[in-house]
């Protein structure tokens, strides 16, 4: 396993992490999201990612539970969730000091940790106050209930807005963002935050790399029964369902049977080609992957063997397929 630092801090991250979203709580049961996590941390992966919101908090309870009972090292492990949807009263969802200091304890208790490493603001909320989020960020870190704080899917102004608040109250920034980023959705990790790479030194630990299995290949000839796809109590997942059949999807889908001829031919599959690919990017600390089965783990975290074999040359014949590249 490669492990990366959390942009700039001391802080090392497996290059490929493990996400509960969809999955432990929910689609599995709590042999295989021990299996799969089982699988995971045999293999390297030290980082594990959940959210208050994922299965309305099994997520955290099943991800929680496995990681007691398995004995290992909490200083051996980096844990992750985010806050912003956690609940129906008016004080359970956002961004308040009050959301963030009580959401982050009832994380703790369901996952029966004293602390998490990494909590993200998993929205922004703009009708917070900046200075209200960065002080309670930073009050839950003294407490020592998180070491780090991030943000998933804040606009660059606002993270920009996040930085220089910190900055004038002597307080601790955002280290990391948690953003979508696959061979299909690029413009934000490549282009829109430049510039918090440069100044803040910030990294993104990133989402969804294979497009909800899309970038596998496995939905090229329909929706397989046992796939995400075909789960039919869930919003999203219908509409993505639906986009297969539209021009877009059609010309997604005719992409990723062109990316499996390089795939065949660097000897690995379509979905480690596009795990590789996410993880070749300098600005992404860790791939963080979700898996339905053990199987599936073992194959994502061998798109390590993947990444010498991206050569300027390879990248430039994804490029030439994918012909998605954010304009300067
Ligand atoms: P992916 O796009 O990688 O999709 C994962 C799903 O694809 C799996 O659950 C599995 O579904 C299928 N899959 C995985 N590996 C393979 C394989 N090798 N071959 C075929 N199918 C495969 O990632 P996710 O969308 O799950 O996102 C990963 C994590 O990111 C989440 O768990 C969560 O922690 C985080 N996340 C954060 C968000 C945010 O807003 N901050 C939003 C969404 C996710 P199946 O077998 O059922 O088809």
């Amino acid at each position: 396993m490669e492990y990366r630092f959390l942009g700039r801090t001391g802080l090392k991250v497996s290059v490929f992490s493990l996400g509960g979203w969809l999955t432990y709580g929910g689609q599995v049961n709590e042999d295989i999201t021990s299996d799969c996590i089982r699988a995971a941390y045999e293999l390297g992966i030290n980082f594990f990612d959940t959210a208050e919101v994922y299965a309305n908090g099994k997520s955290e309870v099943y991800m929680g539970e496995v990681i007691r009972r398995s004995g290992w090292k909490r200083s051996d492990l980096v844990i992750s969730t985010k806050l912003f949807w956690g609940g129906s009263g008016p004080n359970d969802t956002g961004l308040s000091r009050k959301h963030i200091v009580e959401g982050l304890n009832a994380s703790l208790k369901r996952l029966q940790m004293d602390y998490v490493d990494v909590v993200y603001a998993h929205r922004p909320d703009s009708d917070t106050p900046m200075e209200e989020i960065v002080r309670a960020f930073n009050h839950v870190i003294n407490q020592g209930k998180a070491f780090y704080w991030g943000t998933s899917e804040w606009s660059v102004e606002q993270l920009s807005d996040a930085h220089g608040t910190a900055a004038r109250l002597g307080l601790i920034g955002p280290a990391v963002e948690q953003p979508q980023y696959n061979m299909f959705w690029r413009d934000r990790v490549e282009k829109e935050y430049a510039p918090l790479y440069q100044k803040y030194g910030m990294r993104t630990t990133i989402w969804s790399p294979l497009a909800s299995g899309v970038l596998s290949g496995k939905y090229n000839n329909g929706v397989p029964e046992d796939s995400r796809l075909s789960m039919q109590n869930n919003a999203i997942i219908r509409r993505m369902r639906e986009g297969l059949n539209t021009d877009d999807g059609r010309l997604k889908l005719a992409k990723v049977a062109v990316l499996k001829e390089i795939a065949t031919r660097l000897d690995c599959t379509c979905a480690q080609l596009a795990l590789a690919w996410c993880a070749k990017n300098p600005n992404v600390a860790s791939v963080i992957t979700g898996a339905s089965r053990p199987s599936q783990v073992a194959e994502n975290v061998a798109a390590l063997k993947v990444l010498p074999l991206l050569t300027p040359e390879v990248m430039r014949e994804i490029e030439h397929i994918l012909g998605n590249r954010p304009a300067p």
